[in-house]
């Protein structure tokens, strides 16, 4: 019976993008079937390990390749895990993966086809070379299917015609005219060498063969001269043959020497296991001996992965092997969260060969092998750091999980604290490091002072730094959401600890002399820190005279312990958070005052003549607003506030509300607008 079926949507998009591209390197199909082929050897393999009886129908385990010059056709056979019909079904063709999408946007922009095998798509690169595929299949627990298409919307799926296949998949490309260059030899065996040489399973190509033949000539030619006889007896003639030839005939390369490793080599394998079209940033080969023993190969890529941060996405990063025997890819206790961009190979000589995942979670050996691992990129990721062009890549990839790992990894924080770099007050262009910053802290400085927020350009100009700037400490620029969290578990730094500058209880270095004139000075304010108070209510937690401003007349600071400004900002943004926490976290503000600034100044005097001035009051209420902006928050009433700043407006273009008929409704309700004049001539 043969049944067609409906690409799924984005998958018909994407194979008719694929087919119709100028894509010169198309050559890249081979090396995504190959990976395929090799991913369905490594399952069946790993399948084997706990029940044999999986490879007794087909026990090799290997990939063969030939042509068909006749048909124009190139085949690829693997006696991998083969698939059932609905595996057949979903994975070729109405189940699109997030990758689909992706991939066809990354074009958009510019991405290289090549990219394909990172984003799960790699079996459609087929259409490159081919305008109609035929997929014939064998799983152990199914019957044999034939799936074939020309692209063009559909597929068939047959399961009445009979293949040869006893386990695995066999894919057949009819090429397109002008890709006949696949058909030969040469080309074949360079591309497999260029870009698959060190897959784990043998690669056979099926090679033709001219052989020499001697055979005997016919008796009448020999009896009638016998000075020639023994010549004439025998002939040579071509025969044409073919065989089997070996491909990819090297040892796995973790098993070799580093020093014997060139760096070309090296790349390739990277390639080979991550999928990767560019060259890896840094690599660490190493091997541990004596109680444990095993060998590693870990890379850095020179880009992060598009979906890093997807939750449901599976890591495919580190390959677990033991003695040589692939056991399995997504082998997540072996490494930490936060360092799934590594990718890589692990071999063990202690693990049993037959360990599952469920064991692997318990097995002792395992947790020695991952805290190995993180030394080592650990170690890796500072030999990156000091080659200047390196560290720039790395960072920006990666910061955000070495900011993750500072927020997990209590052991390794210090080291991974190492690695941080932030824009700074003095260092607006180019980020530096903690350790700088320790290095040009001022002698009566004993923090580290970092502000968080939206941006570079919010946070600069933050009347937060107004002294610190003038004391000339610097601040660091913490701008990205992570940032909030890793410095929750970040409190120091080489003994230093750091401080938000937009926090309560800033220290800034003063001796206790300065310390008793503020005191004095402050007194002078207790009245309108009252009334201030009386009047926001419980806008604010408290109202004090404030150490850190110089221009501002006032901001409002969080305390210590609760969320920052923009940690309230960023939990806001966060749809699926759980409402009750904001009631203990979010920010209680603490209103701080300068005593130098103008407005302050008149407000002071006013409320020490009458504490119940009206007008105080009103433009209390509108000095909150604004520093709630300045400091970082949003307004929950934002028309009320837009309507105090329209009656300032009015007033600046004097226009005289008697006179005024777009009287706004509620006008009276919100404050009176001949006090507010009155007042703000006052204060001028
Ligand atoms: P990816 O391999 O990245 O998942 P592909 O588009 O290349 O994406 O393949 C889709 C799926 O089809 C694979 O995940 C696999 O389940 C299945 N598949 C492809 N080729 C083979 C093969 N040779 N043997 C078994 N399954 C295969």
């Amino acid at each position: 019976m043969i049944e067609t079926y409906q690409f799924q949507a984005e998958i018909n998009q994407l194979m008719s993008l694929i087919i119709n591209t100028f894509y010169s390197n198309k050559e890249i199909f081979l090396r995504e079937l190959i990976s395929n082929a090799s991913d369905a050897l490594d399952k069946i393999r790993y399948q084997s390990l706990t029940d044999s009886s999986v490879l007794d129908n087909e026990p090799k385990l290997e990939i063969r390749i030939l042509t068909d010059k006749n048909n124009k056709s190139l085949t690829l056979i693997d006696t991998g895990i083969g698939m059932t019909k609905d595996d057949l079904i979903q994975n070729l063709g109405t189940i699109a993966k997030s990758g689909t999408k992706s991939f066809m946007e990354a074009l958009q922009a510019g991405a290289d086809v090549s990219m394909i095998g990172q984003f799960g798509v790699g079996f459609y690169s087929a259409y490159l070379v081919a305008d109609r595929v035929v997929v014939e299949t064998k799983n152990n627990n199914d019957s044999q299917y034939i799936w074939e298409s020309s692209a063009g919307g559909s597929f068939t799926i047959n399961d009445s015609s009979i293949t040869d296949l006893a386990r695995g998949t066999k894919i057949t490309l009819f090429l397109k005219d002008d890709q006949l260059e696949y058909l030969e030899e040469r080309r074949l065996k360079d591309l497999v060498k260029k870009h698959s040489e060190f897959i784990q399973y043998p690669i056979n190509l099926w090679v033709e063969k001219e052989i020499e033949k001697e055979v005997d000539a016919s008796d009448n030619e020999a009896t009638n001269d016998d000075n020639n006889k023994e010549e004439k007896k025998k002939k040579k003639i071509k025969e044409i043959s073919h065989e089997w030839q070996f491909l990819n005939k090297n040892k796995p390369i973790w098993t070799r020497k580093p020093e014997e490793i060139s760096k070309e080599e090296y790349s390739s394998f990277y390639k080979t296991i991550s999928n990767d079209w560019e060259d890896h940033l840094a690599v660490k080969h190493f091997s541990v001996e004596g109680q444990l023993e095993f060998k590693a190969l870990l890379f850095v890529p020179k880009r992060a992965p598009f979906d890093l941060f997807e939750p449901r996405k599976k890591n495919n990063n580190i390959k677990l092997y033991v003695k040589r025997v692939f056991i399995m890819d997504n082998c997540d206790e072996i490494i930490p969260e936060y360092l799934n961009f590594i990718k890589g190979v692990v071999d063990s000589e202690d693990l049993p060969l037959n360990i599952s995942r469920e064991t692997l979670q318990q097995n002792k050996v395992v947790k020695v092998i991952r805290k190995n691992i993180v030394k080592k990129c650990l170690e890796l990721f500072l030999e990156i750091s000091e080659n200047k062009d390196d560290v720039k890549i790395f960072y920006d990839q990666y910061s955000k999980n070495i900011k993750l790992g500072i927020h997990e990894d209590s052991q390794n924080r210090s080291k991974l604290a190492d690695l941080l770099r932030y824009k700074s007050t003095k260092s607006p262009d180019e980020t530096t490091t903690l350790k700088e910053y320790v290095s040009r802290m001022k002698e009566n400085q004993n923090q580290i002072y970092y502000i968080t927020g939206e941006s570079q350009k919010s946070v600069e100009n933050s009347p937060f730094l107004e002294k610190l700037k003038q004391k000339g400490f610097e601040v660091l620029f913490m701008i990205e959401p992570i940032d909030e969290y890793c410095v929750q578990q970040l409190k120091e730094y080489e003994g230093k600890k750091l401080v938000c500058a937009t926090k309560e209880g800033l220290d800034l270095g003063d001796s206790e002399n300065d310390k008793k004139v503020k005191e004095n000075e402050k007194e002078q304010f207790d009245e309108l820190c009252k009334v201030i108070k009386e009047t926001l209510n419980d806008k604010v937690e408290k109202v004090v005279i404030s150490d850190r401003l110089s221009d501002s007349p006032c901001i409002l600071v969080t305390g210590e312990y609760g969320w920052s400004a923009n940690m309230e900002r960023i939990m806001k943004a966060q749809a699926l958070r759980d409402s009750s926490l904001s009631t203990y976290m979010s920010s209680r503000k603490t209103m701080e005052l300068n005593p130098k600034n103008s407005i302050i100044n008149e407000l002071k005097e006013r409320v020490n003549n009458d504490r119940n001035d009206k007008t105080v009051k009103d433009l209390v209420n509108l000095l909150f607003d604004t520093s709630l902006l300045t400091s970082g928050f949003s307004l929950d009433e934002p028309h009320v506030f837009a309507e105090r700043i329209h009656r300032m407006i009015k007033l600046g273009l004097s226009i005289d509300e008697e006179h005024d008929n777009i009287q706004c409704e509620n006008e009276n309700q919100i404050i009176d607008n001949d006090e507010i004049i009155d007042d703000m001539e006052a204060v001028d």
